[in-house]
């Protein structure tokens, strides 16, 4: 199954609410998934909003992440506490609304060496695992692959953190992890070599941000169109495809719903080239498998 959508409130909704967000997804756009921003300092959900989200996105099948405040240091001294608030008043909303995860950026690098680093985030995401069940919270921890050098994140990085500690799930960010690989995801053979990589996870499903990006040496600098980046969607498509990978692509470009809908065509472009048909549905995948 391919699920789209976009990270945010589509720009072109005129309802600035992420209630109006997601009926607009479904309703206008024809999207099936969604990630609800929780970026700018701490975002007040109410009971009515998360309620109705609830309700809506399961009786319109539309997939529900949260993406938490951008800074968190799961790996820092003092914000710890601080970070664990802001993921935690995350993903109480996440929960409410029936989302499936919460995002975290897990932190920085600092003065400590990578492997100190890898430590203290392995066991601060443990407590927060723990956090989760004791309040109940089913939503799982995402961590993201990071688009930097200096911050917490490579892919290998993630997969060993979602490896040692239970309730977490790889966010595979592919703008990120071709700009910190400087341009490292071209062919159909790069994508396919993500996919290796998360192989001992043993994945039923897998959260993909996609965007276009700018990069030098192996810093992302800012995020582009993704017509405007140089990270290629057909191989990534294909591999998916071929595979028959359950994913969710949520687009983080700029251009928000816009590219949403362009990575909707490319795969129904894709879909059309197996099935010799001049129509196609992102969400029927039944005729290519
Ligand atoms: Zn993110």
């Amino acid at each position: 199954m391919i699920r789209i959508g976009q990270a945010g409130i589509p720009l072109s909704c005129k309802g600035r609410t992420n209630k109006d967000g997601l009926v607009y997804t479904k309703q206008v756009l024809d999207l099936n998934a969604m990630e609800i921003q929780f970026v700018r300092g701490l975002f007040v959900m109410g009971d009515e909003e998360a309620q109705f989200i609830k309700d809506y996105s399961k009786e319109n099948d539309v997939e529900m992440h949260v993406h938490a405040p951008y800074y968190i240091n799961l790996a820092g001294d003092e914000e710890t506490e601080l970070s664990f608030d802001k993921i935690l008043f995350s993903a109480k909303s996440a929960n409410k609304m029936g989302a499936k995860t919460v995002v975290i950026h897990p932190g920085y690098y600092g003065e400590h060496n990578e492997k100190k680093t890898m430590k203290k985030i392995i066991k601060n995401t443990k407590k927060i695992h723990n956090m989760f069940k004791k309040e109940k919270i089913k939503v799982k921890i995402g961590l993201e692959t990071m688009g930097k050098q200096k911050v917490f994140g490579d892919l290998d990085e993630i997969i060993e953190v979602c490896s040692n500690v239970k309730g977490t799930i790889p966010v595979i960010d592919l703008g990120h992890i071709h700009a910190r690989g400087n341009g490292c995801l071209k062919k159909r053979e790069d994508f396919e070599g993500v996919f290796e990589k998360l192989k001992p996870l043993k994945l039923k499903h897998y959260l993909i941000h996609l965007t276009g990006v700018l990069y030098e040496n192996g810093n992302e600098l800012y995020h582009l169109p993704i017509k405007k980046g140089d990270m290629p969607l057909m191989p990534l498509i294909d591999v998916v495809l071929d595979n028959n990978y359950n994913v969710t692509f949520i687009s983080e470009s700029p251009l928000m719903e816009h590219d949403a809908v362009y990575i909707r065509l490319q795969v129904e472009k894709a879909i059309m080239k197996r099935t010799g048909k001049e129509e196609a549905d992102y969400k029927d995948l039944s005729e290519i498998l």
